[in-house]
């Protein structure tokens, strides 16, 4: 039977990290996922379709087993949807369908079944009653739960090919323990820019695009697709042409990639000669390489909750202590900001809570966690404070509220710093110590707060999300997280200024220190340094090289009057492309 090649079809998201990636898809979760696919011969015939009739079997129980728990526990007649799904399976010619496509193909029983009942869902999916197109997730439920009745082992069901990951969303951790190796890229429905996810699909370079809205039901598993990580836009079955132009593109940015990276030796250094430190913001050690790759003048954001968090065992305070000690190492004789744990929000949590947070980014959070916790967190201090004797470090704590917090954090590093001192540890007693300034109330206290630090690192994806109570991961509000906003741009004028008066220096480490539209009002606004991903370093280092300090100045005094963050925006925008207009048309 002949079939027509699939159209074209093009999906629109938030683009999260930059890069293009071709592959056949994988359909996570909810969805209908391929399982490999293998040969047979003659002879394992019958045996295939012995594991066919089990998968069945198991199934069938499972659904009449559900139904009975549902039933006992609810009134209503919730369990009869595994009925239903129970009588896909009660079909006698499915199952002879499936038999007949093993004869015929000679292939493995699961993607035989697979196979037959894709043929069957691309067809409901071509009606245009919708009640019937939405049926279509009980029957990719039934199938998806056959599949995994062939497999012991749930993971097994995972590709072991290449391929781009369709999701509905992605935690924080599914994107830290990606097998980057098969992962080309990935979308979701759900998720937002400035999540964590978005964050580490960036730190790891694998090119994502999220909020993209209702796209596993129309989507195949296998089916070829192209993902434009620069544009948002996601291209399933993409035509000739299509392919064609993107595979022009990817080679276009990669060239541009090379050029930038001839930059990476000079000093980013404003052409009338000031100089901004460019570093890094890391989450994993490994990234260290890519860092001095990119010829980064420090880290500048070691977030250590992925360190502390992603491994199930509780970190000892030795375990600490070699890490730490390495990234020092690794980044002597540039100064390594460590920061202090940063639990909660929508990153992992170090306990499990006994209750939902209603509000997790207004909740149990950052510095609140380790105060309310002095035992773990002087042994990451005590830790921080061992490692700095092999290198420059900087002790950051994040989620400062207000003066209380500062003090309250610095008394127990003193205590720490006593107790190094009895042991006869040693460490270097005049590590800098840094506040991060995520929450209004903080800007509005930096005069006070830049008594008692060294440092400030405007942490701005959550002095964003709190200064317009724009939460930082929800799409439905995206468009009014706004990094021009005259409210945002005003607080960092105030940190920027107190810091100056009380002779301490001020970095940037949230996501806006990389959005180079943004780079001539942020180098006005008196920062010291600009610090991120290492894959955004040469991009920002072209760009401070085309600057000009003084007019910078007088940009951003300008912003300072204006009334909306759309101004403010054009306002920079226009500096940055008359400076440097072929990186921002790049996209790169
Ligand atoms: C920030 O809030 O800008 C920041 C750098 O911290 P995180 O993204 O880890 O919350
Ligand atoms: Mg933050």
């Amino acid at each position: 039977m002949a079939t027509q090649p699939p159209e074209e079809r093009i999906f629109h998201g938030s683009p999260v990290s930059r890069g293009i990636a071709f592959g056949p898809l994988h359909i996570s979760g909810r969805g209908f996922s391929a399982p490999d696919v293998y040969a047979i011969s003659e002879a394992a015939i019958p045996l295939e379709k012995k594991r066919l009739e089990a998968a069945f079997e198991l199934t069938r129980e499972q659904l009449s087993e559900l139904k009975e728990r549902i039933d006992d526990i609810s009134d209503g007649d919730e369990g009869l949807v595994f009925e239903a799904h129970g009588m896909v399976l009660a079909d006698p010619s499915l199952q002879r369908k499936v038999e007949q496509a093993i004869d015929e193909r000679k292939q493995n029983a699961e993607f035989c079944f697979y196979a037959t009942m894709q043929t069957f869902l691309e067809g409901m999916r071509r009606i245009s009653d919708p009640y019937l197109r939405e049926r279509t997730i009980d029957i990719e439920d039934v199938s998806q739960r056959v599949l995994r009745n062939f497999q012991a082992d749930l993971d097994a069901v995972l590709p072991d090919h290449q391929h781009l990951l369709v999701a509905h969303d992605l935690t924080p951790s599914d994107a830290a323990s990606m097998d980057r190796s098969k992962l080309l890229g990935f979308v979701t429905e759900a998720g937002s820019v400035n999540s964590h996810t978005a964050i580490l699909a960036r730190a790891l370079g694998i090119p994502a695009i999220v909020g993209l809205g209702k796209v596993i039901l129309e989507t195949t598993a296998l089916a070829p697709a192209i993902l434009d990580g620069y544009s948002g836009k996601f291209i399933v079955y993409p035509s000739e042409t299509t392919t064609a132009y993107y595979q022009a593109l990817a080679a276009k940015k990669e060239k541009a990639r090379e050029d930038l990276d001839k930059l990476r030796d000079q000093e980013s250094t404003t052409v009338d000669g000031h100089h901004i430190t460019l570093s890094a913001n890391i989450e994993f050690i490994h990234e260290l390489d890519l860092v001095r790759e990119n010829r980064a003048e420090g880290v500048g954001l070691f977030r250590t909750e992925f360190y502390l968090l992603e491994s199930r065992e509780k970190r000892s305070e030795a375990d600490q202590t070699a890490a730490y000690t390495q990234l020092v190492q690794q980044t002597r004789p540039n100064l390594a900001i460590i920061r202090t744990l940063d639990s909660g929000g929508d990153k992992l949590s170090t306990e499990p809570l006994t209750e939902v947070e209603p509000n997790p980014f207004l909740g149990w959070r950052g510095i609140r966690v380790s105060l309310d916790r002095p035992q773990f967190f002087k042994e990451q201090l005590r830790s921080i404070l061992r490692a700095s004797v092999h290198g420059k470090v900087g002790m950051m704590f994040p989620f400062i509220s207000g003066l209380t917090e500062v003090r309250a954090c610095k008394a127990l590093v003193k205590e720490c710093m006593a107790e190094l001192e009895e042991e006869g540890s040693d460490f270097d007693p005049d590590l800098q110590i840094g506040a991060m300034i995520e929450i209004p109330s903080a800007a509005l206290v930096a005069d006070e707060l830049a008594k008692e630090v060294d440092f400030f690192s405007i942490g701005t994806n959550d002095l964003i999300q709190y200064t317009l109570a724009v939460d930082r991961i929800n799409n439905n509000v995206a468009k009014l997280y706004r990094s021009s906003h005259p409210a945002v741009i005003r607080l960092i004028k105030m940190t920027t200024d107190a810091a100056k008066r009380a002779g301490i220096w001020t970095g940037i480490c949230g996501e806006l220190a990389a959005d180079l539209h943004l780079t001539p009002l942020l180098v006005g606004l008196g920062v010291d340094e600009l610090s991120v991903g290492p894959r955004e370093l040469p991009g920002v280092r072209k760009a401070l090289l085309s600057l000009d300090f003084e007019s910078c100045k007088k940009l951003a005094d300008e912003a300072l009057t204006l009334p909306t963050s759309a101004e403010v925006f054009q306002l920079s925008r226009e500096a940055a492309l008359a400076a440097y207009g072929e990186l921002i048309e790049e996209g790169s």
